[in-house]
């Protein structure tokens, strides 16, 4: 069959799932849950694909689920939908707790189980080489961390991003490329959907200095001030930004967590909270080496200790150009849009864990319109069901009937072009590499 015949056909089996999706999309909206918590999310999505005859595979991430098509050969696609929420507790439709859907993931369930459909039951993937998997996949904020680390803790899972969990289960063993969308403001209403996102990626330092308590009056020169060397430290931070280029997008944000005890002790202990944000792989290594060496330099200085307790949150995305050229040819093709519906790369320091996934195969990140006030806010709100329910979830059908038709050969040419940062093994002997306590004793200096 030729190949818009094949779009045409599940364009159409979409929209006869129309009243399905929606219902998942505003019922989901309804629990919102966090990470690792989404329970009942999970149960939403997998009850939604058993009533439609197929057959999830449950508890992928520690939560979350997901379908498949059969093996075959070829490259093998990926649609991510996310299940967690955030906490607003100024939105007037969070629960009790303040859990709201304020980034959209209630939409993107929706958009996962439309192209779901739109795959799996207008019979396309007869034509298509490789295969999809459809993943709900848990807890892309990275928030929550006291549960995240009991189960941690617990042995339940090893990494707190849920993508990351996924991959280190071998979820992601055989699949070749993710697709993901995500719902945002578009403020130009003349745009349709940004194309393709580059995120930054972050590392938390949680520090410790330790000196030694002396009375303040009496005996200063006995004591060893853990305050001043954070403050040292903060100034040796300040003075490396010039060394941050403007293109690497380096934020590093401090805060004292512990400033001391008692105001007639010379403090003994002071402990702070690091974060380094950067663009890429190689700046935020460059920017954390950097941090440590300023924190050292604080704790030498006075004759200190300092320990560096370090954890890789996320890793930079580099969204890849050439599967999100794929989505916005369907957006002039299958949605009314012209070469002016777009903007083309959104650029931000925030983060996420497809950015992880990025370093390690091909990325597509959409954000598509439909909705109105800031991610995360009180005014976040889904405006238009049509724009954010139903069109990524054909858009996303329809990309995986470009990359997989004809032998896969879309998917294939994305696949040669693309050079990965890490294999899985690297990538997760990486992340532990640099999870780490340090303790610098200067003591003996
Ligand atoms: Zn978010
Ligand atoms: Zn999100």
């Amino acid at each position: 069959m030729d190949k818009n015949e094949l779009k045409r056909k599940c364009l159409e089996t979409i929209d006869q799932y129309k009243d399905q999706i929606i219902a998942l999309g505003e019922d989901i909206y309804k629990t919102p849950e966090l990470g690792y918590k989404e329970f009942k999310t999970t149960e939403r999505v997998a009850a939604a694909f058993r009533d439609n005859g197929l057959e999830p595979e449950t508890e992928i991430a520690y939560t979350g689920c997901k379908v498949s098509t059969p093996k075959q050969d070829g490259p093998r696609v990926s649609v991510m939908g996310e299940l967690d929420c955030v906490v607003c507790a100024e939105h007037p439709h969070c629960i009790t707790n303040g859990n709201i859907h304020a980034c959209g993931h209630n939409v993107q369930l929706a958009n996962l189980f439309g192209c779901t459909m739109g795959i799996m039951k207008s019979g396309v993937m007869a034509e298509l080489s490789g295969g999809v998997d459809f993943i709900a996949i848990p807890a892309e904020e990275c928030v929550d961390i006291e549960y995240r680390d009991s189960l941690i803790a617990d042995g339940k899972i090893q990494f707190y991003g849920g993508k990351q969990e996924y991959l280190r289960r071998g979820g992601l063993d055989d699949v070749d490329m993710i697709l993901q969308c995500h719902m945002l403001e578009m403020e130009d209403k003349n745009k349709l959907c940004t194309v393709s996102t580059d995120t930054n990626g972050f590392i938390t330092k949680t520090v410790h200095f330790i000196g030694e308590g002396a009375h303040a009056g009496f005996a200063p020169s006995k004591g060893i001030n853990a305050l001043n060397m954070a403050e040292l430290a903060l100034n040796n931070i300040h003075a490396l930004r010039e060394t941050f280029r403007d293109e690497d997008k380096v934020r590093v944000s401090a805060i004292i967590t512990e400033g001391g005890g008692l105001l007639n002790v010379v403090p003994a202990s002071v402990r702070m909270e690091i974060m380094v944000r950067a663009f890429s792989l190689e700046a935020m290594m460059d920017a954390s080496h950097k941090v440590d060496r300023a924190l050292k330099a604080g704790a030498l200085a006075i004759g200190g200790k300092v320990e560096i307790r370090q954890k890789i949150g996320y890793l930079p995305m580099k969204a890849d150009r050439r599967l999100s050229r794929i989505y916005r040819q369907n957006m002039i093709d299958f949605a009314g849009a012209n070469e002016d519906s777009f903007i083309e790369v959104y650029e931000t320091a925030g983060s996420t864990d497809l950015g992880d996934m990025s370093q390690l195969k091909p990325c597509m990140h959409v954000w598509s319109g439909g909705v109105t006030g800031g991610l995360h806010t009180k005014d976040y709100r889904l405006t238009d069901q049509e724009a954010a329910y139903i069109l990524p979830a054909k858009m996303l059908a329809l990309t995986i009937i470009d990359l997989l038709y004809d032998g896969a050969k879309e998917a294939k040419a994305i696949l040669e072009n693309y050079h990965p940062s890490f294999t899985k093994d690297s990538y997760l002997e990486f992340m532990k590499a640099n999870s780490k306590v340090e303790l610098f004793d200067s003591s003996a200096l």
